[in-house]
């Protein structure tokens, strides 16, 4: 396909969109130019419209292979994407996994606060009046956007979106805190995800350190954002090089039964097992000690890989399952 190279069509804060010779797909040049705080502050990350472009193009193909309807078409160049063209809903969809950024500001709640569930929510996608919040009735009644429906699948694919996401980063050392999507119809009226997927519309921090590897960085001016940029592409490379295995099992995920065993800690005092101790020595079963008295759950886990699987048991065990200050557990998955 030839590419027309004359004036953006449109010229957004980090990408230029041109039209092509076919009316129904577009080029996406990615720059480094970087915006925050509604283009307040502006700057430039050197490379980043390359990482960006490559990082979109791993993650779309990864949505497309889960099934998940989006623009992309092919990466053409290190900073070019074609997309299909799309009429965008002016709207912002916000999938939040951990507390950060404007949910802190609003509520008050610490950074870093795991939220009971993924939250999606609206923003109005209007620079003049800084993205505000929307409700859904803002959206159906006052705004007129689009209708109750929508909303409903806009949710729905958003949340499907982040599952697929937070697996994938998981086994990255990746924690996805939140990112925005965007979606709109595309020529045949399909409701599609387009914009791009990257450090610039995602919080990422690293599972081990909690280090920032997005645009947090040159928002709070933390240094090193382009080592970061360079990090999240090197594991998304990585992850989605290494895993046609991690493609393949979000489609075939199998089941694996798992037993989770819990026990008081060796040195933790356990009065229900000194009770048990003290009745078996009076029925005369005098050689027994240490007594320990525990609980074991047992349940299904679908995954298309085992190791992912054990790592989300464990994380069970570590929030709700067993109280780590007092309690082991052994996880047994098979
Ligand atoms: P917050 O509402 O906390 O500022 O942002 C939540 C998430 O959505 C963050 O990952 C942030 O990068 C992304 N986000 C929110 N608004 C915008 C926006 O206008 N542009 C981009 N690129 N990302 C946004």
């Amino acid at each position: 396909m030839s590419i027309a190279t004359s004036k953006p069509l449109y010229s957004g804060k980090a990408k230029d969109i041109f039209e092509t010779e076919d009316p129904n797909i577009l080029r996406a040049y990615f720059r480094d130019s970087a915006t925050a705080f509604n283009a307040q502050k502006k700057g430039e990350i050197q490379d980043k419209g390359k990482v960006n472009a490559t990082i979109s193009a791993l993650l779309f193909q990864l949505l497309e292979q889960s099934k998940i309807k989006t623009h992309f078409v092919k990466q053409i160049s290190d900073r070019e994407l074609l997309v299909k063209k799309v009429s965008i809903i002016p709207l912002e969809i916000i999938v939040r996994n951990i507390a950060a950024g404007s949910l802190c500001k609003r509520l008050g709640i610490k950074e870093g606060k795991l939220l009971k569930e993924p939250i999606a929510e609206f923003s109005y996608k209007n620079d003049t009046l800084g993205d505000p919040l929307l409700t859904r009735k803002y959206i159906t009644s006052a705004l007129e956007i689009t209708n109750n429906e929508t909303i409903d699948y806009l949710i729905s694919e958003s949340l499907k979106i982040n599952e697929i996401f937070k697996q994938f980063f998981l086994g990255i050392g990746i924690k996805v805190v939140d990112f925005k999507l965007e979606f709109g119809y595309d020529k045949d009226k399909n409701l599609i995800l387009a914009d791009e997927l990257s450090p610039d519309n995602f919080r990422f921090w690293d599972a081990k350190t909690n280090e920032k590897l997005d645009k947090d960085r040159f928002r709070e001016d933390l240094g090193n954002v382009e080592g970061a940029y360079q990090e999240m592409l090197k594991r998304v490379k990585e992850g989605t090089k290494q895993d046609h295995k991690f493609q393949a099992s979000t489609l075939n995920a199998q089941s694996f039964k798992v037993r989770v065993q819990v026990l008081p800690k060796q040195d933790i005092l356990d009065p229900q097992g000194q009770a048990v101790e003290k009745a078996l020595k009076s029925l005369g079963f005098t050689e027994i000690k240490d007594v320990k008295i525990g609980k074991e759950v047992v349940f299904e886990i679908k995954n298309g890989s085992k190791d992912i699987a054990k790592s989300q048991v464990k994380e069970m065990c570590e929030k709700l399952l067993a109280n780590p200050v007092i309690e082991d557990y052994k996880i047994d998955i098979n």
